[in-house]
C-alpha cells in the first residue's frame, strides 16, 4: 500500500517530525568544511545510524541527509557532478531505515546563490538545479519533498517547479523567519502562506531561526491566514546557538522543546519536529509530552504587528547565504 502523507496528517491530531541532521553529523565527527552529503556514500553506516536514532525516538517522518544537495551547494566541495548519485543514496538509506511505517522527507535547502536581479542565478537555472536534486530523491524512494530553510519566495517557487517537473510526489515548504519575524529577504509569515498556497503547495511552515519564542509567533501569524486544506509544519531550532570553547551549543533543552511541542499542538500545527541543535533526545521528550500530557486549548491571539523588517544588507545576506558566520546544515 502506498504511503499517503495527507492521510497520515488527517488521521493523526499531530504528526511527529525529526530533529537536526547537521548537529548529529558534527557529533559524529563531520568537520565544518566537510560535505555532509558525501557521507551518504562514504559513511552510510553513520547516516543509517542517525536515521535510526530518530525512528527510535518516535519520529513519524525522517529527513534525508541532502539539505545541501543542489549542484550549487555541492560545488563548494567540488561534488557538483554527483548530485543525482548523492541524493539518491541519501534517500535510499532513509527508505531502508524507515521501512513501511515511517515517512521519508527529501530535504532540499537553498542553493546558497542569490536569484536575479539580486544575484546571478537565473530562475530557469534554479528550477533545473532543484529538478536534478528532486530526481535523485524520488528515485531513492522519498515520500515527499521538503523544501526548507528558505528566505526567497522566488527560490521556493523555482524549487517547487523543479520538483513538479520530475515527480508528482507531495511538496512541503518551510521558510526561516529569523530577521524580525521576516525572512532574510523580507517575507512575512502571512505572505509566505498566501503566496505558497496560491501556487498549490498544501504543506507550509517555518523551520530553523532563533528558537521557540520566534516560532511561536511566526506560526500564529501563519495560522491566522491559513486557507482551508493547507497544513502547517513547524521545526524550531533548539534555542539559540552559543559558542563555547570553539563548539556551537544550543540552549534549548529537551524540556523546553517539549513545552513548545505542546503549545504548537494546541494551536493546531499539523507536523511538529525540530531543527538545528535538536537531537533524538529532544524528539523523544517532545513525543512523550505530546502523547502523555493534555494538549492545551489555545485561542489564536496575535501579538501586535511589528514594523516590516528592512531586508538585511546585501553584504550580510551574501555572507549568510554563502554560509559565512552562520552556516546552516540542518
Ligand atoms: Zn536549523
Amino acid at each position: 500500500m502506498p504511503r499517503d502523507l495527507f492521510q497520515l496528517i488527517e488521521s493523526n491530531p499531530f504528526v511527529i517530525g525529526d530533529g537536526a541532521m547537521g548537529t548529529m553529523l558534527q557529533q559524529m565527527g563531520l568537520t565544518s568544511g566537510g560535505a555532509p552529503e558525501l557521507w551518504n556514500v562514504e559513511r552510510p553506516d553513520i547516516i543509517r545510524q542517525i536515521y535510526q536514532s530518530y525512528v527510535d525516538a518516535g519520529s513519524q517522518i525522517i529527513e534525508t541527509n541532502t539539505f545541501g544537495g543542489t549542484r550549487y551547494r555541492l560545488k563548494l566541495h567540488d561534488l557538483q557532478d554527483r548530485v543525482y548519485e548523492l541524493n539518491k543514496a541519501g534517500a535510499a538509506l532513509a527508505r531502508e531505515v524507515a521501512g513501511e511505517e515511517v515517512f521519508v522527507a527529501g530535504s532540499m535547502g537553498p542553493t546558497g546563490e542569490l536569484l536575479q536581479p539580486m544575484g546571478e542565478l537565473t530562475y530557469e537555472a534554479a528550477i533545473e538545479a532543484f529538478a536534478e536534486q528532486a530526481s535523485g530523491l524520488a528515485d531513492g524512494g522519498v515520500d515527499f519533498f521538503l523544501i526548507e530553510t528558505m528566505s526567497d519566495l522566488n527560490e521556493v517557487k523555482a524549487a517547487v517547479e523543479g520538483c513538479q517537473q520530475v515527480s508528482d510526489l507531495p511538496i512541503a515548504t518551510t521558510m526561516t523567519f529569523d530577521t524580525n519575524y521576516h525572512t532574510m529577504m523580507g517575507v512575512s509569515p502571512a505572505q509566505a502562506v498566501q503566496e505558497l498556497a496560491a501556487m498549490g503547495v498544501k504543506i507550509i511552515g517555518a523551520n530553523c531561526g532563533n528558537g521557540p519564542d520566534e516560532i511561536r509567533r511566526v506560526i500564529r501569524e501563519m495560522l491566522a491566514v491559513r486557507p482551508a486544506g493547507v497544513y502547517i509544519y513547524a521545526q524550531s531550532n533548539a534555542g539559540l546557538p552559543h559558542y563555547e570553547h570553539g563548539h556551537i551549543h544550543y540552549d534549548g533543552t529537551p524540556d523546553i522543546m517539549a513545552e513548545l511541542a505542546l503549545e504548537l499542538a494546541g494551536l493546531g500545527v499539523d507536523i511538529i519536529g525540530a531543527c538545528c541543535g535538536s537531537t533524538p533526545d529532544h524528539i523523544k521528550a517532545m513525543r512523550e509530552a505530546l502523547l502523555t500530557q493534555p494538549i492545551p486549548e489555545i485561542k489564536l491571539e496575535l501579538p501586535p504587528t511589528p514594523p516590516p523588517a528592512p531586508p538585511a544588507s546585501r553584504r550580510e545576506r551574501r555572507e549568510r547565504r554563502r554560509g559565512g558566520r552562520r552556516r546552516r546544515t540542518e
